[in-house]
């Protein structure tokens, strides 16, 4: 069974969302916020060589990574040296999109496509996006940047089509919450909208995403008041035409 390792290259961030306590504290760990050194990431990934079960790398767990200054040499390095998969077999993203440029786009499908690792490797970029509009999106993420957000993961779809890319699959995520639900149609019918335009399937899910697949993820906000919460994501996957009951929760055994 394959393990997820989470290399952290920053516990820094660039927005607020409400909804997450890394944004909310000055130190993520019990000390000053850091950026990984180069050398650390290194290290870190010849460690994995012989690992007894397929490793999943993630480069993140509380802050943004793309934030680090070098994160553009990271990500390449750590596909250099990844020949037939013998450190990583995938690669998994999760990045709030605002430093996210076509350059760093085009740099990263590039990578997706070396011929010395699997055509699955880089395996999703997950988008954690949480609002339409953007006044909503200044209040649930903190900053005012909804349209540079927006633009880099349309950007983004473009260019992995125009370059033929089946990878990496693409989870564009909305976390349900009372500043943000009323939105969450608006929000589907735009990247329905974009993803037909490029006669891509695009499928959707209340629960994480089962399948390597293009998605929108409507999760569920996990806060001290976790039964209106859960009411509220399953009123709203409702309304989205998602479930066919309407129920006062989703939660499953293993929802995340
Ligand atoms: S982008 Fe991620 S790390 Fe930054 S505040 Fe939002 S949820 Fe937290």
């Amino acid at each position: 069974m394959a393990i997820t390792i989470n290399l952290e290259l920053t516990d820094h961030c660039n927005i607020k969302c409400k909804m997450c306590s890394q944004s909310m504290r000055s130190d993520a760990h019990g000390a000053p916020k850091k950026f990984m050194a180069f050398n650390t990431w290194q290290q870190s990934l010849q460690n994995l060589a012989g690992f007894p079960e397929p490793v999943h790398l993630c480069p993140h767990w509380l802050g943004e990574p793309t934030l680090h200054p070098r994160f553009d040499l990271f990500v390449e390095y750590a596909f250099a040296i990844n020949q037939h998969n013998r450190l990583f077999e995938k690669f998994k993203l999760h990045t709030n999109a605002v430093q996210f440029s076509k350059e760093r786009g085009r740099l990263l499908l590039q990578l997706s496509e070396l011929p010395f690792v699997a055509s699955d490797t880089f395996n999703f970029v997950h988008f954690s996006i949480d609002a339409f509009s953007k006044p909503v999106y200044k209040e649930v993420k903190g900053r005012d940047c909804r349209e540079r957000v927006y633009q880099n993961i349309v950007d983004f779809i473009a260019l992995r089509q125009e370059l033929g890319h089946t990878y990496p699959k693409i989870t564009i995520a909305f976390v349900v919450q009372p500043d943000n639900h009323h939105e969450a149609l608006a929000f589907q019918d735009f990247w329905v909208d974009i993803f037909t335009k490029y006669n891509l399937p695009l499928r959707q899910f209340y629960d994480w995403p089962s399948e390597e697949c293009d998605n929108l993820y409507f999760r569920r906000l996990n806060c001290a008041d976790q039964k209106a919460s859960d009411a509220l994501h399953a009123k709203t996957v409702f309304e989205l035409g998602l479930v066919n009951q309407l129920t006062d929760s989703l939660k499953q055994e293993g929802s995340f």
